[in-house]
């Protein structure tokens, strides 16, 4: 008799444990590299303007370009793509972002092994050299990294800079020596989010308890005494479980020694479903993957056609109170420009709508930087007018970027 009839409870036997064997391989091959390369990305990106804000200029690096304050709706829709790619992902594979993403996760692992070969002197030395380092990256996010060290080496310790790291530094530092899982267990919101996430068909550890007793779990408890997240695979309560695989290997050990197959094993799927788990989570994987596919669309081509230039132009009430009151036929308007562009940029004013010699700008051509901006005033002067509303538009254009932006205004003539 077949093993799936015999036992039921084993849907998919042998045939699903060699599959499973699969998915094993890959953890164990590609995690560490995933969360080295991810450490180096978040090291990196900031230098390499990848992504980092600068805060003195209220503008973000974004995989190179300047985004400005006008552009962040376009970020905030990529923050928010990111995040339901997080929800799709632990959907399916639960606290997979900790274990193959977060920095935090890798220092709780290299801790321990830290513990091991350096002593707990040791691993509080290197934990506030990286900790230091840390906080400099992290001050980097918010402004030019490389800048500070250059006033550190010109014997300058601006204050701000220099708590802020210490700051983050001993955080950093107090987390990979002292706190480790304790921060994924009790202040991590992802950590929490993921408790709602998980359901039984998410991928979670089960015993493989096969027929004859042949590979039966010996109890001998090396997994949960290997796991980090202090997590006993053999249950249920698995909330905290991070993906790692370090019991497979532990529970590994102990089967070849009894020769006998794996007891412990990932299982995607629940129940009747087990094997089939992708199915099973298909409904609630949809609504996020449709997100993520709309939304990255909208975000891709919300960034590549991003305004270069911003113009506003509006009434200049300050010119009028100054001029002693409301004038009903001439006016001062206050043309806004900004270079919201990554190179520096002439731009060239032009009116269009009122008739001859009525539009006067105190400037026709300016140059700006990159986030720089101006008012330029901006003379409507009638002449021989008639009353009545004047519709008439404003437009700019850079002569080495070619771009153009125009704006919508009126003048009134009273008298
Ligand atoms: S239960 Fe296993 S896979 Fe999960 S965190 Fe612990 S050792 Fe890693
Ligand atoms: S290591 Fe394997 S055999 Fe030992 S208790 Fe854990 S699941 Fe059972």
């Amino acid at each position: 008799m077949g093993l799936m009839s015999a036992h039921p409870e084993v849907m998919g036997g042998e045939g699903l444990r060699t599959r499973l064997n699969k998915v094993e391989w890959v953890i164990r091959r590609y995690r560490r590299a995933s969360q080295l390369a991810v450490l180096l990305l978040l090291i990196l990106s900031p230098f390499l303007q990848i992504f980092r804000f600068d805060i003195p200029t209220m503008s973000l690096y974004l995989f190179g370009m300047r985004l400005w304050v006008k552009h962040f709706f376009f970020f905030s829709l990529l923050v928010t793509v990111v995040i339901y790619l997080v929800i799709a992902a632990s959907v399916v594979f639960g606290r997979v972002f900790c274990g193959w993403v977060c920095p935090q996760n890798l220092f709780n692992e290299l801790g321990r092994q830290w513990d091991a070969r350096l002593g707990r002197p040791g691993t509080i030395a290197l934990s506030g050299i990286i900790g230091l380092f840390g906080g400099f990256v992290v001050w980097s996010y918010g402004t030019d990294g490389i800048a500070l060290l250059r006033q550190y080496a010109a014997g300058e310790v601006p204050a701000a800079a220099t708590v802020t790291i210490l700051a983050f530094g001993t955080f950093f530092a107090m987390a990979m020596a002292w706190w480790r899982t304790a921060v994924c267990r009790v202040a991590c919101p992802y950590g929490h989010l993921q408790s709602i996430l998980s359901s039984a068909s998410t991928m979670h550890l089960e015993l493989f308890n096969l027929a004859e007793n042949r590979d039966i779990c010996a109890s001998c408890g090396l997994c949960f005494e290997t796991c980090h997240m202090a997590v006993d695979p053999r249950t249920m309560e698995q909330k905290h479980c991070v993906t790692c695989g370090d019991c497979l290997d532990a529970c590994q050990l102990v089967s070849q020694a009894r020769k006998v197959p794996r007891v412990l094993n990932f299982v995607v799927g629940a129940g009747a479903e087990r094997g089939r788990g992708l199915k099973a989570l298909a409904p609630r994987l949809a609504v996020p993957a449709i997100l993520v596919v709309l939304l990255s669309g909208v975000t891709a081509w919300g960034l590549a056609n991003r305004d270069r230039v911003s113009l506003v132009v509006s009434k200049d009430h300050r010119a009028v109170l100054t001029t002693g009151g409301t004038q009903s036929s001439g006016g001062v308007m206050r043309v806004s420009l900004m270079n919201l562009s990554n190179t520096t940029d002439t731009f060239r004013l032009a009116a269009a709508g009122l008739p001859e010699g009525w539009a006067h700008f105190e400037q026709e051509t300016v140059t700006l930087e990159p986030g720089a901006g101006v008012e330029i005033p901006l003379r409507v002067t009638p002449t021989d007018a008639a009353k009545g509303l004047y519709n008439f538009e404003v437009t700019v254009s850079g002569v080495e970027s070619g771009v153009k932006e125009s704006f919508k205004t009126v003048h009134f003539v009273g008298n």
